[in-house]
């Protein structure tokens, strides 16, 4: 299903014409148009879902594989160095706009991007902490 007040609804549909370069029957990949490097694309899935906690198995399960062979072809064609693959979900985490997508990244020597956190330094108490949570202990 889609959504008629989205954006990448109508993109990933080609209701608003894009830089496509990629299409099948369930993604359509699309050139950001605010690029974080040369390269920089979005893997959109024609289907609505508002983020990863959303997007159902199937399409979830065929997502990693298409982000690997584009990610090759863009590494080859692009003559990228290296290359991140970045998914934002909800407003806090950076989500901008609220259909799932994957950004597609190549990355060159010296190209003056950070794609980074600030890491932190928990005690071994608060790791184990954090541990038990998940494992729900
Ligand atoms: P987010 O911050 O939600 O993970 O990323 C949203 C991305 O979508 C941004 O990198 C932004 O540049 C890109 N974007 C937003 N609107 C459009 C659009 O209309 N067309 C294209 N090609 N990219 C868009
Ligand atoms: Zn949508």
């Amino acid at each position: 299903m889609t959504k008629s007040d989205c954006i990448f609804c109508k993109l990933a549909n080609g209701e608003i014409p894009t830089r496509s370069i990629y299409e099948d029957e369930d993604f359509n990949v699309i050139l950001d148009m605010n690029p974080a490097t040369k390269g920089h694309a979005l893997i959109l899935p024609k289907q609505h879902a508002d983020n990863l906690y959303d997007l159902p198995d199937d399409v979830a399960a065929k997502i990693l594989p298409l982000a690997k062979k584009l990610a090759t072809k863009l590494t080859e064609t692009l003559k990228a160095d290296g290359f991140n693959l970045v998914q934002n979900n909800k407003e806090c985490a950076g989500q901008t706009v609220n259909h799932f997508h994957l950004h597609l990244i190549p990355r060159y020597e010296n190209d003056g991007q950070r794609i980074l956190w600030n890491p932190t330094t928990p005690s071994a108490e608060e790791l184990d902490a954090t541990l038990n949570t998940i494992k729900g202990n």
